[in-house]
């Protein structure tokens, strides 16, 4: 066994990585509700959802198998850069003079840049066996687009990626690296939709929202038949896929024989802090002591300032509705620098059990986001993607705290990605334009008057 005290990050051999995905529905004493049709207003059946996903990802949405195989073609695929490194955050314990110890799982290595890729790829694998010659999606700040665009390029299938105008205008990289992989990247609001047109109609100079891409990439597979949709976050089989996250840092903490005391991750649509804590929470159902901590922005606080109830996935009301936290379908959070963190919803699984007590939420303001992110690039030599600086954040906080009170403790967090798609973000901080922006309680309050009449 290596020992811990001198470990700088641990390797796993390919042959270890997961052979099954963990679906935490199986162990959680209150299920997920259900989701609703929005053509129906009933419950959602399987025969819903067909006219956008395959067979098996809508029975990934639905089942409560505790374990679900990870088909060898998939397998394969990780196996370019998974399993992902675990790192001991050496150079941040010393800034920080610390007793605490800290670790992070860094899913950066790929060549997108983020964990979506773990997800992308099986989703673009079940629509090839389906026949599926095309995936619409949408991006907010182009992680997603980037990961369904080369997935899709693997397999053999076109991909079209309705990108949230304004990240359209700021982050060109993002799209030319979408182009590297054959996808059709559109503004959106765009003119190709029905959706799209009526948002234009009233205002022709709209910067979108993710809300509003949903939309229109919904519309696009829901009108095409040789064409389904794609989504990176917040639906039960994405979390799903995330968990080879956690079950790799399980093993990796494992051979140096440590476990966490506490888990963070950032959440936008919740997908990565699934991944890695849905795995340690399986130890936690049969007792074991470890605390999961979601971080959001305080310009979107879901979890911490929404309501638990049933909303609309997007804009136009064309995607599932679920229960869930909510800021109501309507509210547009500002334009902050975590594009991906900027979602009105979150995962109705994560939903219940942040609404069971079973994890905990925190927020943070961007500026000390930011100021967070800095310290670890100087101290790690990683520039972070801003949505990862929310977890490096808290876990700087708790390492903090732990010196306070003189007590050893043991923090991971995962590294959803790396920021060398977002220096615009690092120069405006630089250049002390951040702000610490703060939710508009009015407008979530005006939104969340909009919530769809199903008490479920
Ligand atoms: C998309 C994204 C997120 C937020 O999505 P989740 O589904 O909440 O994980 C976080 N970090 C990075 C790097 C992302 O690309």
């Amino acid at each position: 066994m290596m020992s811990k005290k001198n470990v700088t990050k641990v390797i796993l051999d390919e042959t270890e990585i997961p052979r099954q995905w963990y679906n935490i529905v199986a162990d959680m004493p209150n299920k997920p509700a259900p989701y609703y049709s929005p053509m129906t207003g009933k419950i959602a059946t399987a025969d819903d959802m067909a006219a956008i996903f395959p067979k098996e990802i809508i029975e990934q949405e639905m089942t409560s198998e505790r374990f679900i195989d990870i088909p060898d073609e998939v397998r394969e695929m990780y196996a370019q850069w998974r399993p992902s490194p675990l790192y001991r955050a050496k150079g941040l314990e010393k800034v920080l003079d610390t007793p605490a110890r800290i670790y992070y799982k860094y899913e950066g290595t790929n060549a997108t840049g983020s964990h979506k890729l773990n997800s992308s790829i099986p989703q673009a694998y079940y629509n090839k066996n389906a026949g599926i010659k095309r995936l619409s999606t949408e991006t907010g700040a182009g992680q997603w687009g980037s990961a369904l665009s080369l997935a899709s390029n693997h397999f053999g299938m076109e991909c079209t990626v309705y990108m949230v105008n304004v990240s359209y205008q700021q982050k060109p990289y993002r799209r030319s690296f979408m182009h590297t992989f054959g996808a059709n990247v559109i503004a959106s609001p765009s003119n190709l939709t029905n959706s799209g047109r009526s948002i234009l109609e009233k205002d022709p100079e709209c910067s979108g929202s993710l809300g509003i891409a949903i939309s229109e990439a919904v519309e696009d597979a829901a009108t095409h038949s040789d064409t389904n949709y794609a989504l990176g976050s917040v639906l039960n089989h994405v979390c799903l896929h995330q968990t080879i996250i956690g079950q790799e840092a399980k093993k990796q903490l494992e051979m140096i024989d440590e476990y966490p005391d506490v888990v963070f991750a950032c959440c936008g649509g919740g997908s990565n802090f699934a991944g890695a804590a849905f795995p340690f929470l399986m130890d936690r159902f049969k007792g074991k002591k470890v605390r999961a901590v979601a971080v959001e922005p305080t310009a979107c606080p879901t979890l911490t300032k929404g309501v638990f109830a049933y909303d609309y996935g997007d804009t136009a009301k064309a995607a599932p509705i679920a229960k869930m936290y909510t800021l109501g379908h309507d509210f547009i959070p500002e334009g902050i620098h975590a594009g991906g963190l900027r979602y009105h919803g979150a995962s109705s699984i994560v939903s219940q059990l942040y609404n069971d007590g079973i994890i905990e939420a925190q927020s943070c303001g961007q500026k000390e986001v930011f100021d967070a992110a800095v310290t670890f690039a100087r101290a790690e030599g990683i520039v972070p993607a801003p949505e990862s600086s929310h977890a490096i954040r808290a876990a700087i906080d708790e390492a903090l705290k732990a010196k306070e009170e003189g007590r050893e403790q043991v923090i991971l967090f995962n590294l959803s990605g790396h920021g060398y798609f977002d220096f615009s973000a690092y120069d405006s901080y630089f250049g002390g334009k951040l702000e610490n922006i703060h939710y508009d309680e009015q407008a979530v309050k005006a939104s969340i008057a909009n919530l769809p009449d199903i008490k479920g």
